[in-house]
């Protein structure tokens, strides 16, 4: 097979357009095509294979026994022809016998071929043939050969359907659609419950033609979408420039980036090239975005290429003329929202009172959109692979994220149940709201401090919401994670006096970057040596203290947007009492720089540490008289008490919180802190489950920083605990640790009529 160039492609296109137009039949339009392929590729077989009662069928080949035509079938999976269908993925092969799944078909003649390249021709997103090329000689395809291959696909699988050749089982999707109720698993992504009608994204853009009938026509129709794409893109800058969006802006900057990518809208111009419509040269292109995305292991890289998908359904939905998303037509009644995946500024677009919570086929923990819907406090379920075929527009849909199901189109039974569950829960939250303005003070009148964990410019209204004393642990990392490109330091700033502003009077502890290890930036090139241990590694302080105009950037953005009052900042990870004084020295370096120049500085600051490492444990004694505030992070901490990967799925439940080693090891700190009158708190996720948060005030910890839905239940917690009696308690149990903490501490509680919930 020569080079097969753009200018092929174009030509097997134009043979292509002829033959839709004729008036011959659909049998000898495919034999016609399938000459058409062979010559301009110079291949010595080329065959189509079509789904037919759920079968793939021989429908026409040149080089293959013509006997074998309507004989030849595959199932779905079997062969290469089948394995191509059903997983909707191009086979590249120089030996095709030696292909795990070849099946060999002696009434082809194909054992002469020792080459193989197919690719899956789809309608509708599913497989309804394949397109296949053989050659005698063994030898691989190019990406070139096989690009054209796939943009031939693409325009035949508008001739088949214009045939009338769809097999009916593809065709009737939507008729399994109404085989009653059914549930689908998927990945906890935001637990919540929802209650909506499905209501997909983006209405499906189906295309109608693929081939071009004026090339410069269609060259203009995608130059004028790509005007109009920017035009946009940057419009939602700016918005967010005014602070609509908060720290969604660097996200922008991402679409920014790719709008304006010079190799992006090359690529599809050549696909035009090839004489493709602009609509089937985006999908053209998108297509190809979609394989690399496979390819990916990297997750952040893997966002960005989504965030690109996410700009190709954009420009696609400009040039076709149907630019509604679901968002954009408005929810009509309350939503669960469907989409293959979803873009953080396209989920922002949605009317919040409306939108009960989102189902993506794909999706992962840590992408842009879930970190924007955990802010919004939207229920979101990911990973649910075969929603397109179960759930159709319209549906009815309980969405639970907590048991990883959505329930489609549920009968009487779930109905009732689902409704059951969500009044306790909305009962206990009205409850917990009722709470939003009592203070935290146990029955015998102490006061303890509930603060809130936040690190999105979106979490800072949980303090509003749940009544919190303040934000005891934003996480500035967060930023640099949702971010394309390094955060530069007017951005922090604006951030964080965002957050200043919003808390009001309210203290805000800003804990500078945690990153490194697994919290890895694509931007910031890190020469670790490659980490086997990233929660042990060069991250947090260390790696602030080693890149130090990083942290000076910092710094200067927090001095800047604390100017006039006070500022609360705290250092991550440190280990030995001097990376907290470097950490503190280089602060006080950008105050007395700032100072010269003779700028606004904050009224005051005030500077904790962290307590993550156990070591520092020891070197209390030298610390506190240096510190504000100490604040531990049970997170860490116990993972290093423990030596126990904190992501560990199978150490998970190993150790306990309450644990008799960890109970014990925190009373110690909290005694040496209380003794050198520092105030000391606790910020990990520990703090936030009511037992636990019981045994941290038993042990003499008052201040709580926790996860904003965790605010009622243990404020709710505090107000019916006696800590005057459980104090003694809690001594007793730790002197002689009984064999299981957890229940020993449960018991007392109900004794005690404590409320754990
Ligand atoms: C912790 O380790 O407990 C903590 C609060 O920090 P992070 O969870 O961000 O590591
Ligand atoms: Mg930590």
């Amino acid at each position: 097979m020569p080079e097969t160039s753009v200018s092929s492609a174009r030509e097997i296109l134009t043979g292509l357009h002829d033959v839709m137009a004729s008036r011959s039949g659909a049998q000898a339009k495919l034999n016609r095509v399938v000459r058409i392929i062979a010559e301009a590729m110079s291949s010595e077989v080329c065959s189509i294979y079509l789904l037919r009662d759920g079968v793939l069928e021989l429908f026409a080949t040149v080089g293959l026994n013509q006997s074998a035509v309507h004989v030849t079938r595959l199932a779905m999976g079997e062969g290469l022809v089948g394995t191509i269908a059903d997983q909707a993925a191009v086979l590249n092969l120089d030996e095709a016998t030696r292909h795990p799944e070849f099946a060999y078909r002696p009434e082809t003649g194909e054992e002469l071929y020792h080459s193989f390249a197919g690719v899956p021709i789809v309608r509708r997103e599913r497989a309804i043939g394949v397109l296949a090329v053989q050659h005698a000689e063994s030898r691989a395809y190019d990406d070139v050969e096989i690009e054209a291959l796939q943009t031939v696909a693409m325009v035949l699988s508008e001739l088949i359907a214009g045939a009338g050749l769809v097999d009916k089982a593809v065709e009737a999707v939507g008729a399994a659609r109404d085989a009653g109720s059914l549930r689908l698993a998927g990945l906890r992504l935001v637990t919540g419950m929802g209650r909506g009608a499905a209501v997909y994204h983006q209405p499906r853009i189906l295309i109608e033609h693929t081939v071009a009938e004026d090339i410069e026509a269609e060259r203009h129709r995608v130059y004028s979408a790509f005007r109009k794409m920017r035009e946009q893109i940057d419009t939602m800058t700016n918005m967010a420039e005014f602070g609509t969006a908060g720290e969604h802006q660097e996200i922008l900057e991402t679409y920014k980036m790719f709008a304006y990518d010079e190799g992006w809208s090359r690529r599809i111009n050549e696909a035009i090239d090839s004489g493709l419509t602009a609509e089937a040269a985006i999908e053209r292109v998108q297509q190809r975005t979609r394989m690399r995305m496979r390819e990916i292991d990297d997750p952040l890289l893997a966002e960005r290429m989504h965030d690109l998908d996410d700009l190709a359904n954009r420009l696609l939905r400009i040039v076709s003329g149907r630019l509604g998303t679901a968002a954009q037509m408005g929810l009509q009644s309350d939503t669960i929202l469907i989409a293959r995946n979803l873009g953080p500024a396209e989920l922002l677009e949605y009317d919040r009172r409306r939108l009960k919570g989102v189902i993506l086929e794909e999706g992962s923990l840590t992408a842009h959109v879930t970190i924007v819907a955990r802010a919004m406090g939207i229920p979101m379920l990911g990973r649910v692979r075969d929603v397109r075929q179960a759930v159709g527009e319209g549906d009815d849909i309980l969405l639970d994220v907590g048991e990883s199901a959505a329930f489609v189109r549920p009968g009487p039974t779930i109905h009732e149940a689902f409704a059951a569950k969500l009044v306790v829960t909305q009962k206990r939250r009205a409850e917990f709201a009722a709470l939003r303005d009592v203070p935290p003070v146990t029955l015998d009148g102490e006061r303890i401090t509930v603060m809130v964990n936040a690190g999105l410019r979106d979490d800072v209204s949980a303090l509003d919401v749940t009544g919190a004393d303040g934000i005891g642990l934003f996480r500035t990392e967060f930023q640099f994670l949702v971010s394309a490109t390094l955060p530069r330091r007017e951005a922090q700033q604006r951030l964080y006096r965002s957050v200043l502003d919003a808390a009001g009077d309210r203290p805000v502890i800003f804990r500078t970057i945690d990153i490194g290890g697994d919290k890895a930036l694509p931007y910031l090139r890190v020469d670790n040596g490659g980490e086997e241990n990233p929660a042990m590694g060069w991250r947090a302080l260390r790696l602030a203290l080693d890149r130090r105009a990083l942290m000076k950037a910092q710094a200067r953005a927090l001095l800047e947007a604390a100017a006039g009052r006070e500022l609360n900042i705290m250092f991550p990870m440190v280990s030995e009492p001097w990376e907290y004084e470097e950490a503190r020295a280089l602060v006080e370096g950008q105050r007395a720089w700032l100072a010269g120049k003779k700028k606004l500085l904050p009224s005051n600051i005030r500077y904790g540490a962290m307590l993550e490492v156990p070591a520092l444990a020891e070197m209390l004694d030298l610390l506190l008289p240096r510190l504000d505030f100490l604040s531990i992070g049970t997170n860490d901490l116990t993972q290093f008490l423990f030596a126990a990967d904190r992501a560990h799925p199978r150490l998970a439940e190993r150790y306990d919180w309450l644990s008799p080693a960890i109970l014990r090891f925190l009373r110690r700190v909290a005694r040496e802190a209380d003794a050198h009158g520092v105030p000391v708190g606790v910020c990990g996720e520990m703090g936030g489950r009511t037992l636990e948060a019981m045994a941290l005030i038993g042990l003499g910890i008052r201040r709580l920083s926790i996860t904003p839905v965790a605010v009622g239940p243990v404020k709710a917690m505090i107000r019916s605990l006696d800590r005057a009696a459980l104090a003694p308690a809690m001594a007793a149990l730790l002197e002689r640790p009984p064999a299981d903490m957890r229940g020993a501490l449960s018991a007392w509680a109900e004794e005690n009529g404590v409320s754990i919930g």
